[in-house]
């Protein structure tokens, strides 16, 4: 199982505000946000998705 291409830019959102902040402290959170608004929505199925495809292996 792969993970949905619509997950990717989630993921890649991410580490980018990692170069912002390295911890996941506040800032950090607020970076992701600018970067993309809509990350709360898909963090959720990101983590589903992840965890059927820990279940597989
Ligand atoms: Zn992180």
């Amino acid at each position: 199982m792969q993970l949905p291409f619509k997950y990717h830019s989630n993921l890649v959102a991410h580490e980018v505000a990692h170069i912002i902040e390295n911890y996941h402290r506040l800032e950090f959170w607020q970076a992701l946000e600018r970067l993309m608004p809509e990350y709360e929505e898909y963090q959720s199925g990101l983590i589903i998705n992840t965890m059927k495809y820990f279940k597989q292996i």
